[in-house]
């Protein structure tokens, strides 16, 4: 039995579809939702009698029913061994309409062929589908004191192209659509058939689960496989060029950070742009620093006032304060709940007036955070405008490529870099990735934990706090490189 997202895998990489056919992973949402999302949609249907498939459902279930009911919620249909899950049918005459759900604010059109592989296996049931539609969350709508459904869910016959409406789904299906081959050669094939092979999937929304399995060479630190936003890493790969060292100017795109890894790579360690680095630095290195990080949870459905759907809770900071003796001092901030008031002060308590803050990649993460908290809190618009104003991306150099180390592989995450500039990584941590954390911090916000409670705020204590200081360590390395000698007068207690 096929699902659709096995068809979807094996047009990705066939090899993928195989090897990850027998693993069983436990499954760890990235979005919270603490509601039974069906559940909501039904209360917005005002649905109260209805078919309901069960997982396991043999397909012959819904079509010995299908007169009895007029709504049918999460029906089980086969066709040529492909299973499909409906979220919901409501007859229309002699037929049915079908609402998918999208549990997002702009349901993509790239996945048109979800829609269609559904509608598919709908028709050879005998089932005449008249109406295509989509249920999906308002990305207008903000949460008070209690969740109002009607504005929560939107429902329109379209997806979205680059949050715009495309055009109906209804004149888009087709009649042509058919998986009849695809399902036979998933059937017939095998791993064996399948070598590995580097394609635009081993690295496409981050690196393949099976990348280490397929590729087990031992890549150096300056392979081409590391050269970042290059089209032609195939086609020199192919011509025998394995190192950026060897990249001749006709395989060049000409991004600053290309040329920061080439010249890396041929220096065997190091790029630096001394004078680039030192003008960057000028701007802020006299004045008092405060390294931050921020970890959050993302809420499908907005759980508390003021929230949109998708939006986050920030749950912990960690900040480290540079003072211009060089003394470094520690403060943090760790909650449970709707904590986001409480966040906001102690934020606003801990960071100091006259500091600077640094982030990293700030722009992407912790300035969007705090725009949601002025958004939801506006009394603080003032003070938090303040902190938004005194923000620095310590992402600058590595992503204007003033700085390149080989060591960090084509990876530019700061955890990247603390391998870098110490001897220091997030390895030996019971908690080792953002995720994780977020997992971990869940748990004991759903009060799931007994007496773990108070190690697990340790643990993830730990690891925020090695986030902000490895800001700070990043910085010094970058400092000593310019200013080798003001090492001894800056960072004396
Ligand atoms: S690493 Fe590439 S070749 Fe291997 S399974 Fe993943 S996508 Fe396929």
């Amino acid at each position: 039995m096929l699902h659709i997202s096995d068809i979807k895998k094996y047009r990705r990489c066939p090899r993928l579809y195989y090897l990850s056919k027998d693993k069983k992973s436990v499954y760890q949402p990235y979005l919270r939702h603490d509601e039974e999302l069906t559940k909501l949609v039904v209360a917005y249907f005002g649905i109260k009698d209805y078919y309901l498939g069960k997982m396991g459902d043999d397909p012959s279930r819904v079509l010995n029913e299908i007169n009895d009911h007029s709504w049918y919620v999460k029906a089980r249909f086969e066709y040529k061994g492909l299973r499909i899950k409906v979220p919901f049918l409501h007859r229309n005459g002699d037929g049915f309409d079908i609402y998918f759900v999208v549990f997002a604010p702009y349901p993509k059109d790239e996945d048109i062929d979800f829609y269609r592989a559904n509608i598919w296996v709908l028709v050879n049931n005998g089932i005449s589908v008249k109406g295509i539609y989509i249920v999906h969350l308002n990305a207008d709508y903000i949460r008070g004191d209690n969740l109002d459904l009607k504005e929560l869910f939107v429902v329109h016959d379209h997806l979205y192209r680059q949050n715009k409406p495309a055009r109906p789904l209804k004149e888009r299906i087709g009649d042509d659509y058919d998986l009849s081959k695809i399902i036979e050669q998933i059937d017939k094939g095998d791993l064996s058939l399948f070598k590995p092979e580097k394609r635009r999937a081993c690295k496409m929304r981050g690196v393949c689960e099976f990348y280490d399995e397929c590729f087990k060479e031992e890549l150096e630190d300056d392979s081409i496989e590391f050269l970042v936003s290059s089209q032609y890493k195939k086609q020199m790969q192919q011509l025998g060029i394995n190192y950026m060292r060897d990249v001749e100017g006709e395989y060049l795109e000409g991004t600053r950070v290309q040329y920061a890894q080439i010249m890396a790579s041929r220096n065997r360690g190091l790029f630096l742009d001394k004078l680039a680095l030192k003008h960057w630095l000028d701007t802020f290195k006299d004045q008092k620093l405060a390294f931050i990080d921020f970890e959050w949870e993302t809420y499908i459905i907005p759980p508390y006032r003021g929230l949109k759907a998708y939006e986050h809770v920030s749950f912990q900071y960690s900040l480290h304060v540079l003072k211009k003796d060089g003394s470094l001092t520690h403060r943090e901030f760790i909650a449970t709940g709707d904590c986001r008031e409480d966040f906001i002060r102690s934020l606003l308590k801990d960071v100091p007036l006259d500091a600077k803050l640094i982030a990293y990649n700030a722009k992407g993460a912790e300035m969007i955070r705090i725009r949601e908290l002025i958004r939801q809190f506006p009394q603080y618009t003032l003070p938090l405008n303040d902190l938004l104003e005194r923000f620095i991306d310590m992402s600058v150099p590595f992503t204007e490529g003033m700085v390149y180390d080989i060591k960090m592989r084509g990876n530019f995450s700061v955890k990247s870099l603390l391998q870098v500039v110490s001897d220091m990584n997030y390895h030996n941590l019971a908690i080792s990735n953002g995720m994780d954390a977020v997992y971990k911090w869940r748990l004991l916000d759903r009060n799931e934990l007994e007496d773990e409670g108070k190690e697990v705020m340790d643990k993830l204590s730990e690891y925020c706090s090695l986030d902000s200081y490895s800001l700070y360590l990043v910085y010094k390395w970058l400092l000593d490189m310019v200013y080798p000698n003001i090492k001894e007068n800056q960072y004396e207690n």
